[in-house]
């Protein structure tokens, strides 16, 4: 039973050469052979050849491509991460159906199901709804005629925590596509240790189930992209800033790339297939550190002309300066000229200030206070906050400045002791958090259930 839905599945895949490895769509149609051997018609030839060039001597395997004596393994031991699906068109027909012009939401509809997780930075999620909804209308009516409506990938700027890739992750999510995530730190040129700039793609394709056609409407999320800024005053080669900035013109553009299934670089063993970009939206996001001063500077310039002069220092106390960013900015912090003209949409992320953080932790669906709740809600225990409590986190968490990511260190550092003790005692029945648990000045509200029990009576 349990081989017969593996041989189903197996059917999904794609069958590889035994000798190149290349699989069926590459490759052309495999001869099959008993025990689970194909062999491409490629090979095959090769394979006489040698007997008739060699007098009938032993098989030369190193005349086949890809191939050496000592790699002789099956080739059904490519485990099944490393195979590309097979196209069918049955599926094909249903995937296209899936995604029509109706099922995407318009912009507005897309911001306000934003709204129900991401809080404030409505300036962003207002630019990204409308790309978003742009590039896909691009992709479903494949309106590249006469008026060819250009690629929307996207460079978004803002400090660590604001919510660059749980935005990314938010609308994928909204809109049921592949989603890879990757940082550039991580990127070298090819041939360097590191991955390839295809490594992107090899992720998106495992997000995509090795669905090639799925992957190739997916979207890329690269964080960290100021890390691969232009090296300023350096003599050795730039192996991991401009370089990678360079490889990953041609994918940001639309092209077809050779990526490395289930591997994050290709050598002799790993199976390649071949994505188009020409669909996959790119956004790539960064902190870009100091980036501010080069905005000052620029406004300042502008200021210090004629008789705005005295307001010179204006921009000094502007939190959110970072709004203002423009190309240009960009391309004095590091970034290339070509790199930025593939990123035509760029918008900033504003700063969290302690409202929106307070909001953060009581309103979005999945709002991390509320997980808490639901937990102890299972032990039959209510759990509350006062007000004052959420001032106080929001407040503690604005310290460590890292945004909202220091909301859940803050949170679970003291509700681990509530975790631990609660549950050992039945009696409870509520507890509320007040702001002088927070700031270690005092306890929490303990009630106890025959008490509640008394006042709900
Ligand atoms: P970064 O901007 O560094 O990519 P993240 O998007 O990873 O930051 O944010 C970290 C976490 O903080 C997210 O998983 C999310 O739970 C929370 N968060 C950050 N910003 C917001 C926001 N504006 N609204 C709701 N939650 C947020």
């Amino acid at each position: 039973m349990e081989d017969k839905r593996d041989d189903h599945r197996e059917d999904e895949y794609e069958r590889y050469c035994y000798l190149c490895r290349r699989p069926e769509s590459k490759a052309g149609k495999l001869i099959y052979m008993p025990n689970n051997i194909n062999i491409c018609q490629e090979c095959m030839q090769k394979t006489f050849d040698s007997f008739a060039g060699s007098n009938m001597q032993f098989l030369d395997l190193s005349n086949m491509p890809n191939m050496s004596r000592n790699q002789f393994t099956p080739v059904d031991d490519i485990p099944r991460k490393q195979k590309v699906k097979r196209k069918k068109e049955q599926e094909k027909k249903k995937e296209t159906a899936e995604m029509t012009l109706s099922s995407i939401p318009a912009p507005h509809e897309m911001k306000a199901r934003l709204d129900e997780y991401v809080i404030g930075q409505e300036y962003a999620k207002k630019v990204i709804s409308v790309a978003v909804y742009n590039h896909y209308k691009r992709v479903i009516t494949d309106t590249m005629d006469d008026i060819e409506i250009e690629k929307s990938n996207m460079l978004m700027v803002g400090p660590t925590g604001c919510g660059k890739t749980y935005l990314v992750k938010t609308i994928a999510r909204i809109l049921d596509v592949p989603l890879a995530i990757t940082d550039a730190t991580t990127l070298t040129e090819a041939g360097y240790i590191g991955d390839d700039v295809e490594s992107v793609l090899s992720k998106l394709l495992a997000a995509a189930d090795n669905d090639v056609e799925k992957a190739e409407r997916g979207i890329v999320f690269i964080d960290e992209i100021d890390k691969i800024a232009k090296k300023k005053n350096t003599n050795s080669r730039d192996v991991s800033g401009e370089a990678v900035q360079q490889g990953l013109l041609k994918i940001l553009e639309g092209a077809d790339v050779e990526v490395p299934v289930g591997a994050g670089s290709k050598n002799a063993m790993v199976p390649l297939t071949t994505i188009n970009t020409r669909n996959i939206l790119f956004i790539c996001g960064g902190a870009f550190p100091d980036i501010e001063d080069i905005i000052k500077a620029r406004l300042n310039k502008q200021a210090s002309i004629g008789f705005r002069s005295d307001l010179k220092d204006k921009y000094d106390k502007d939190e959110n300066i970072l709004l203002q960013v423009k190309m240009e900015d960009l391309r004095e912090f590091g970034m290339i000229p070509e790199f930025l003209g593939r990123l035509p949409v760029l918008f900033a992320l504003e700063n969290l200030d302690e409202d929106m953080m307070v909001q953060i932790l009581k309103e979005p669906k999945n709002a991390i206070l509320k997980q808490y709740q639901k937990l102890l809600s299972l032990d039959g225990v209510d759990l509350r906050f006062d007000e004052a409590a959420y001032r106080a986190i929001a407040r503690h968490a604005m310290e460590k400045k890292t945004g909202a990511r220091a909301l859940r260190a803050t949170i679970e550092e003291f509700m681990l002791d509530i975790m631990y003790q609660i549950p050992r005692d039945d009696n409870i029945g509520r507890v509320t958090i007040t702001g002088d648990y927070i700031e270690g000045t005092g306890g929490p509200i303990l009630e106890m259930r025959g008490v509640l029990a008394l006042e709900n009576a």
